[in-house]
């Protein structure tokens, strides 16, 4: 059999233990079989939004540039940022998105994509964002990090993974989900299918929170500016929301909403999967089968994996 036959069946056989192992972590003794008409039909049982979050029609919906109002001086921008141009600043909250709930992952699919930059080029360019965080002074949480964590992976992606902060582990090395989290977090990223550095990871803040606690509303508003961005270079087809101030942050939920997760959003058109933080996976392990409940939606929509055929 030729050598390169050979390396590409152990990779699928590699990559076929990965997804048992994370099933055989998930159940013991295997998991259920979840066929995409089932997805669909679980995703169509999804309570339809209150009239007011339901998306408005495409006229209505708020504009990158010229429909928003500008929040002037009033936003603080992360000093080390100034100045950013008008589209990179926090947007006030009524012009915000509305978040869209599709009643299913092909409905996710469906719903027109927001033009590709001119959003991009709003921003600076990715590694001068990176070095502005680096020095960054626009909220308290800059005084005990040891460095500031911008994001690991691949810009030109699918699907990027937005999470809370940077841990301990993270602040040592200056790399996201590098800690036991990010180890269960790889263990999703390989059962979907992606290798490790296939995805791209960032989150809320860029600096350590103290006790790992979660970042404050206005931690995450300051820091707002470096996330737009990078999500407006990436420009994914899919966004996994890991926890509530993930999903906050992204305009994806109220605070207080009760049903959050395994809910399609979006963020700036892009669909956004809201689930559990594998910090919390780590504490509550019994909800693992409900990320991948989640994850396997995201799949769906992405037309990858099990997902499209059970197991
Ligand atoms: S968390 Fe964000 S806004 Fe706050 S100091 Fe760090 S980079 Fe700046």
């Amino acid at each position: 059999m030729p050598e390169e036959i050979k390396r590409e069946l152990l990779a699928i056989a590699d990559a076929l233990d990965e997804v048992l192992r994370w099933e055989q972590e998930l159940a013991g003794e295997g998991f259920p079989a979840v066929s995409v008409p089932e997805l669909r039909r679980k995703s169509a049982e999804t309570p339809a939004p209150p009239e007011a979050a339901r998306p408005q029609p495409e006229a209505a919906r708020p504009r990158p540039e010229a429909a928003r109002p500008r929040p002037e001086a009033a936003r603080p921008l992360p000093e080390a940022a100034r100045p950013l141009p008008e589209a990179a600043r926090p947007l006030p909250e009524a012009a915000r998105p509305r978040p869209e709930v599709p009643a299913s992952p092909e409905a996710a699919r469906d719903l027109p994509d927001a033009p590709r930059p001119p959003l991009a080029a709003a921003f600076p360019p990715l590694n001068v964002l990176q070095d502005q965080a680096a020095a960054c002074t626009a909220c308290g949480l800059h005084v005990g990090r040891t460095t500031s964590v911008f994001a690991r992976g691949k810009v030109q992606t699918d699907l990027v993974f937005v999470g809370e902060g940077p841990g301990y582990h993270e602040d040592q090395e200056g790399q996201p989900f590098v800690g036991p989290a990010g180890q269960l977090l790889d263990k999703m990223i390989a059962a979907m299918g992606y290798g490790r550095d296939d995805v791209y990871i960032c989150n809320v803040v860029k600096c350590r929170p103290p006790e790992n606690r979660t970042p404050l509303p206005a931690e995450a508003e300051a820091c707002s500016p470096f996330l737009r961005g990078q999500l407006a270079h990436v420009r994914p087809r899919a966004i996994v929301a890991l926890g509530k101030c993930a999903t906050e942050s992204l305009g994806c939920m109220t605070p207080g909403q009760k049903r959050w997760r395994g809910v399609w959003s979006k963020y700036e058109g892009v669909p956004v999967m809201p689930t559990y933080h594998p910090a919390f996976l780590l504490r509550s392990p019994q909800f693992k089968r409900d990320v991948w409940e989640d994850l396997q939606l995201v799949m769906g929509m992405l037309g990858k994996g099990p997902a499209e055929g059970g197991r």
